[in-house]
């Protein structure tokens, strides 16, 4: 068997070695550190977590990302497998020891006699004999690589900054305030003219958004950050509120072209928030890129009438991330349209998390190794939470306006019924894990 190229050791490309070297095929790894290195990491350890040490939720029954991770345990995760042997008390999440937890990621890749580890940068495209290869470069994808990749795909389809504007789940926006309309009611490409749904305010309440907005307290840029012109394409919504009373009301939360149906009349000021995925059941705050804190992103935006009690799938951000515009340039299995013998994984195909990176790793791994020996590993089914980010990543979300995603139950097709608060999230993980146990069930079979 011709081995297989991974490039990046970090939580995704440690993950997809692994699962090709457990599929029974070779692999070299290719991780750039120490001879390289990147603004963020610190040591030369595989999946080395640049930044809290914390896995997030391990409640695999009504959080989504504890679902991913139960997911990933039944797949045979390497990361899952050595968080959990060094995994430090938090509570309900899973948080580990960042250095013993990569040592042993470290550890049971070199001593698989499958993995080949070269500590070297691949800096361009991959030579022409490296017929199946996993792009694993994150974030912080080394300069040659990313422009390499850049020049294939287009000035368009590869970001160096993220502009995450906060997405909430559709059902938590209370639609007696609220009200579906496009402005001046165009249908624009594919729509009806109630594209969006509409949050009305007065004098009275803006004016206090606007303050809270300046007064609420920031995440800093990191040094390394400050220095990368991305502003003014994409600026974060509190530096525009600073700029004058008036400002946003003149760009994002301009009020011209709707009427509240509520009240028959015009309004002071208007945040629209546009759909986020084919499911419909995600729509984001048009424009709302922010660094705030996490907590008073929260607090600020449910003082938007209609928001209330908006329940957020996930808040906004804004910070360096190389990333492809992956519904655009992926297909299903995660190859790259204009070079079918790169597939990507991790944070670079616009997931967002230790996590999901991790789990695409998974996915990308299985896929490579079946490639390899001849055999079609099938996508894990949409109702899983492995299934859902594929597929949101590749062809669910709306490439035009396509930012890095956390997993969530907004990605997961409906329910059928009404099932409602707690119950419905033990209905999705439930579903999950059964049509998981399918999915592994198929694929055992086929080999
Ligand atoms: P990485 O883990 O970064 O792995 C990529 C690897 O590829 C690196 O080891 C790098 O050295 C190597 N590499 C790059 N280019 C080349 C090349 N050309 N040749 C060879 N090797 C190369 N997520 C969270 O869940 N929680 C957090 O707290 C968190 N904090 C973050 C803080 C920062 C500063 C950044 C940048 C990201 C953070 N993330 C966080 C997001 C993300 O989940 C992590 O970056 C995660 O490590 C992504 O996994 P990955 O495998 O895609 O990339």
């Amino acid at each position: 068997d011709r081995e297989i190229h991974v490039i990046g050791g970090g939580l995704a490309g440690s993950e997809a070695a692994w699962q090709i070297a457990a599929s029974g095929v070779p692999v070299v790894l290719h991780e750039m550190r120490p001879v390289r290195k990147t603004d963020a990491h610190q040591t030369d350890g595989l999946a080395e977590m640049v930044c809290s040490n914390s896995f997030r939720s391990d409640d695999a029954e009504y959080n989504a990302v504890g679902l991913l991770h139960e997911e990933m345990r039944r797949c045979g995760s390497l990361i899952i497998r050595c968080a959990d042997l060094h995994k430090v008390p938090a509570g309900g999440a899973l948080a580990v020891d960042r250095d013993a937890f990569s040592k042993a990621v470290s550890e049971a890749l070199e001593n698989h006699p499958l993995v080949t580890l070269v500590r070297e940068e691949v800096a361009g495209l991959p030579p022409d004999d490296w017929d199946n290869v996993i792009v694993a470069t994150g974030p912080l994808t080394s300069p040659a690589l990313a422009e390499a990749v850049r020049e294939l795909t287009g000035e368009e389809s590869l970001a160096f900054f993220d502009a995450i504007a906060p997405i909430v789940h559709t059902e938590s926006i209370d639609l007696s305030k609220a009200w579906f309309q496009s402005r001046y009611d165009k249908p624009g490409p594919g729509g009806t003219g109630k594209d969006y749904i509409n949050c009305a305010m007065d004098r009275d309440q803006y004016q206090a958004f606007i303050q809270a907005l300046i007064d609420a307290p920031k995440t800093d840029f990191k040094e390394w950050e400050k220095n990368t012109p991305y502003f003014e394409g994409c600026l974060p919504i509190e530096v525009m509120a600073s700029r004058g009373i008036d400002t946003l009301r003149y760009g994002p939360m301009k009020p011209v072209g709707l009427t509240n149906p509520h009240t028959g009349t015009r309004s002071h000021a208007i945040v629209q928030l546009r759909q986020d995925n084919a499911l419909g059941t995600l729509y984001n705050l048009v424009g709302f890129q922010t660094k705030m804190k996490y907590a008073d992103q929260t607090r600020v935006f449910r003082m938007i009438p209609g928001l209330e009690n908006a329940e957020f799938a996930r808040l906004g951000g804004l910070h360096r991330n190389t990333f492809l515009n992956s519904p655009k340039l992926l297909d299903g299995q995660m190859r790259l349209k204009a070079m079918l013998r790169l597939r990507f994984a991790g944070q670079v195909t616009g997931v967002e998390g230790y996590v999901e990176s991790a789990a695409m790793g998974l996915l990308t791994g299985r896929f490579a190794a079946a490639d390899r020996t001849g055999q079609v590993c099938p996508n894990p089914p949409p109702t899983t939470a492995l299934g859902a980010l594929l597929s949101h990543i590749t062809g669910g979300a709306e490439a035009e306006t396509f930012q890095p995603m956390n997993v969530n139950f907004g990605l997961f097709p409906d329910l059928d019924g009404k099932i409602k608060g707690r119950d419905r999230k033990l209905a999705y993980t439930r579903r999950a894990l059964s049509d998981l146990g399918g999915w592994l069930g198929t694929r055992q079979a086929a080999e």
